[in-house]
């Protein structure tokens, strides 16, 4: 039996130049891997429950195998790079496909029967919140038939298992947006948004999904909350307040209702660049309206978008007219803006068009191809990202990067590590990390849990958050303090089945 753990099933993009870049900078890969996760059938006996014949009957889950396991994992790196080892962790023993229609009695079934459940959407986490915990036994509810759409004045009201890319097609035809554009965008669904606390690459404008939500419906174990759908309110806790980031701890949400705004009308493109990052950081926290979008890449990730993206003769004459300014090896910063142009208000940088930040928006929710292709040769991706205010973000950019120089020399890789500005707010920013280990040969699991912790410790050393946009899960866990542990604890629904922040 094997099935494909890897990211998008339509992501078909060819990034071979930029693949063949990357290759060439970072050294040889380790064992390449078809993206499969293959379970010999003798072994598939080891993952088997015995859920008694009524509960499966009265439920309707799917008992099969496959569909276990994939709704047993998220996308994190760590996650990928077991299933390449062969590696399976603890199982749901069943999984749900509920309607409104259905959802409740299921439940009320499941948890009459001592079962625990885990609320999936489009299943694209990247911090282990699918995982279920061991010693439970967990059933994932999938909520892919929450797929109804109600446009209102200025606001949708949308089922979880809506994806992101079905949302906005519905409010583009009647010209609306609700401005939530994850680089996950095709996959992940509107309940996910939530329970995670999701950041599209629009937020500058939008604001992230905590400012563009505006009430839930959310089962509980103890019956349903619905709140309101008003504009704001203040009477006390609202099911929307307990749902955000919560990763499903805290109930199954059925509906989300999201303000909605009107189509720009026109999309503006510009590109600068600064001497270093450094620079640009202190122009971005200069400027006082930041545009739609805001992308500062280092000087690294600055070249790996020259080389992948302009080809021979255009590259050489891009690379001649900022040698000529005085900016070669300099950072890009690209820019998308709604309605009108925008412009840089320091000095310090140098015009570069619009180009780049077209090829940016054409390629937006196609560059995990890219990890595909690297996963696949061989080497590891992974990102990880953070906030933290402004003063911080450069000693924890430079702190990062020395944790990766350090573990390279200590568990004996190569490879590359690069960064990007990626969410403006006026305190700060958030700052995001791509990197690339090759040349693991031996002990890759150890080594890239070793990187992803020295990094994580670098951000909550410089006074980052453990994550800015990507949620809670088993993968943070350990880094959470025992003060919000202990909150989550409180109110954890009893019918959850994922790890715990705290033993049951
Ligand atoms: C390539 C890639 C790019 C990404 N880019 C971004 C990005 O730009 N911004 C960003 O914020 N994130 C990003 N992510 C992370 C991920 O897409 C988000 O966390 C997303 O919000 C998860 O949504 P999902 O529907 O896939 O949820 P799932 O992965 O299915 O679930 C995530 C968590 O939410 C819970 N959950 C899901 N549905 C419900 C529900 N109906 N009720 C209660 N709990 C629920 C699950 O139990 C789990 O804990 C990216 C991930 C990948 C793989």
């Amino acid at each position: 039996m094997s099935i494909s753990v890897l990211y998008g099933r339509d992501i078909n993009k060819d990034f071979t130049m930029e693949f063949n870049f990357a290759t060439r900078k970072i050294g040889k890969p380790g064992t390449a891997w078809d993206g499969n996760l293959s379970v010999p059938s003798d072994s598939a006996q080891k993952y088997s429950w015995q859920i008694p014949e009524h509960v499966v009957a009265a439920t309707g889950m799917s008992t099969v195998l496959d569909d276990r396991l994939i709704h047993s994992m998220g996308k994190s790196s760590p996650e990928i790079l077991a299933a390449k080892h062969g590696i399976v962790g603890q199982v749901v023993c069943g999984v749900l496909y509920p309607d409104s229609g259905s959802l409740e009695a299921s439940v009320r079934t499941l948890l009459e029967n001592g079962l625990k459940t885990i609320p999936y959407g489009g299943g694209s986490s990247v911090n282990g919140s699918l995982m279920p915990y061991v010693g439970h036994e967990t059933v994932s509810i999938d909520m892919k038939n929450f797929s109804s759409i109600h446009i209102g004045k200025n606001f949708v009201r949308a089922g979880s298992g809506v994806t992101g890319s079905d949302l906005e097609a519905a409010l583009w035809k009647a010209g609306y947006t609700c401005g939530n554009f994850p680089e996950s965008f095709r996959y992940s669904t509107v309940g996910g948004w939530v329970a995670t606390g999701a950041v599209g690459q629009e937020s500058n404008q939008y604001g992230g999904i905590r400012d563009i939500a505006l009430s839930v419906s959310l089962l509980t174990s103890s019956g349903r909350i619905e709140d309101i759908n008003v504009p704001s309110q203040s009477a006390g806790i609202t099911a929307l307040d307990i749902s955000l980031g919560s990763a499903g701890s805290t109930g199954i949400i059925t509906d989300v209702t999201l303000k909605t705004f009107r189509i720009p009308r026109r999309r503006y493109y510009h590109s600068y660049f600064f001497r270093s990052f450094e620079d640009g950081l202190r122009a971005l926290q200069e400027s006082e309206k930041p545009p739609t979008v805001a992308r500062l890449s280092d000087e690294t990730e600055t070249e790996f978008a020259i080389r992948s993206n302009a080809a021979g003769v255009v590259q050489k004459l891009f690379r001649a007219y900022l040698d000529v300014r005085g900016m070669g090896n300099g950072a890009i910063l690209i820019v998308v803006n709604n309605e009108a142009p925008w412009k840089m208000g320091t000095s310090g940088s140098v015009y570069s068009g619009g180009i780049p930040a077209k090829m940016w928006e054409r390629d937006r929710y196609l560059r995990p191809g890219l990890a595909n292709l690297l996963w696949k040769a061989g080497y590891i991706p992974d990102t990880l990202e953070t906030a933290a205010n402004w003063e911080y973000l450069p000693d924890l950019y430079r702190d990062v990067r020395e944790s990766f120089s350090e573990m390279k020399k200590q568990y004996d890789f190569n490879g590359i590590i690069m960064a990007h500005i990626s969410h403006l707010y006026r305190s700060g920013a958030c700052i995001y990390f791509t990197f690339v280990l090759s040349t693991v040969f031996k002990r890759e699991i150890e080594t890239l849990d070793a990187v992803r912790d020295g990094i994580i410790k670098a951000f909550l050393r410089n006074h980052g958050a453990i994550t800015h946009h990507h949620g809670m899960g088993a993968l943070f866990r350990p880094y959470l303090d025992g003060s919000h542990m202990s909150l989550m604890k409180r109110i954890r629904d009893p019918m959850y089945g994922g790890v715990p922040t705290t033993p049951c």
